[in-house]
């Protein structure tokens, strides 16, 4: 398909060099298409929220976007060729005309994000109002009340304050709000994180449903790699500021090539076989402060050599690799010799 959205070498700092600022992402580069569904995984502080913040511009100070570019191809109204804006340089009127329209996000935390003291109809109402200014009260109204009954809500709900809503229920109200203007890409961080199993399952699958219904673009924040297996199409995980393996969910189910991708699908447990006793990663990611030289996983990784403590590894396609699949690890990139014991099938 035709790509919605091209993320080249971006770089996100938290600070000027001047301030002593810290690099918080470092040159992620990924092509979204149109529908499809990317999920970024990676441990808390590996800049994942970071970099779901920068793309629409709403990186708040200290962070900065020091590099790298961000297009985003937008669909005029009314038909035609799709038109590629610079995310980077557009002024505040053209990024006001994206978000929501084009380019909606659903945060973590909806008690945050929805507005305490107004009801649900004013709220989804409002977005129409802004972004529909043809329309009657009545045809808003209208609206609303599908919005909601899409996302499984009774059209009785519109009268309640967010308080008076589970947090299921109000994650589903920003999911219907982030809905609202038919958006061709929708940026969720970690949105059923603070849910409990069941609702978060039940949510995943209706966003799954509606997706497949309106056909818009995901990228799926989550450190729950296993909700990914399930509604990604590609997974990128991410590492210290940095994707170390971008791959289709399937192949990166059946042969995870990174070891930090390795570790991460063995931090849970297997769907069969409770038995499988759970292998986390052990230690900590590194602090921004203090970036160990060479491959940033190095400490934490079984497999690190001699040359891992100085060289860090570009994400590339592994040797002799015939799918699109690409790693971080000089173990794949032939640049050392894999021992045979560390030999991983290709896929
Ligand atoms: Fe481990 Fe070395 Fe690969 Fe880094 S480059 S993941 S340290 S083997
Ligand atoms: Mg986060």
């Amino acid at each position: 398909g035709e790509p919605v959205l091209e993320v080249s070498k971006l770089c996100i700092d938290y600070g000027l060099p001047e301030d002593g600022g810290v690099r918080a992402v470092t040159d992620v580069t990924f092509t979204l298409r149109r529908g499809e569904v990317l999920g970024l995984a990676g441990e808390s502080g590996s800049g994942k929220s970071t970099l779901a913040y920068a793309i629409p511009r709403l990186l708040r100070a200290p962070g900065v976007i020091t590099g790298g570019d961000v297009i985003f191809h937008q669909r005029p109204v009314g038909g035609g060729p799709s038109q590629a804006v610079d995310m980077l340089t557009a002024d505040a009127e053209t990024l006001a005309n994206i978000r929501w329209v084009d380019l909606s996000m659903v945060f973590q935390s909806a008690m945050h994000a929805l507005n305490p003291v107004a009801r649900i109809e004013g709220q989804l109402t409002d977005v129409l109002r802004r972004h529909r200014p043809g329309w009657s009260p009545a045809q808003r109204k209208e609206r609303a009340v599908e919005l909601l009954q899409m996302v499984g809500i009774s059209a009785d709900r519109l009268r309640a304050f967010p308080h008076e809503l589970s947090g299921g229920m109000r994650q589903r109200v920003m999911i219907a709000m982030a809905l609202a203007l038919e958006p061709a890409l929708v940026i969720m961080d970690e949105p059923t994180t603070a849910l409990d199993v069941v609702t978060q399952r039940e949510i995943i699958e209706e966003l799954m449903e509606l997706r497949e219904r309106l056909g818009f673009a995901v990228i799926f924040i989550t450190h729950d790699l296993s909700l990914l297996l399930e509604l990604a199409d590609t997974i990128a995980i991410m590492y210290a500021g940095r994707l170390v393996e971008m791959a289709t969910a399937t192949e990166l189910v059946r042969a995870p090539r990174h070891p930090y991708s390795q570790g991460l699908l063995n931090s849970f447990p297997a769907l069969h076989g409770a038995k499988k006793r759970m292998v986390g990663i052990p230690g900590a990611p590194p602090s921004l402060r203090a970036m160990p030289a060479g491959c940033k996983f190095h400490p934490r990784c079984v497999h690190a050599g001699e040359s891992c403590l100085s060289v860090e590894p570009r994400l590339a396609r592994p040797n002799g690799s015939f799918s699109a699949r690409t790693v971080a690890c000089t173990l794949q990139d032939g640049s050392r010799p894999t021992p045979a014991e560390l030999a991983l099938p290709d896929p």
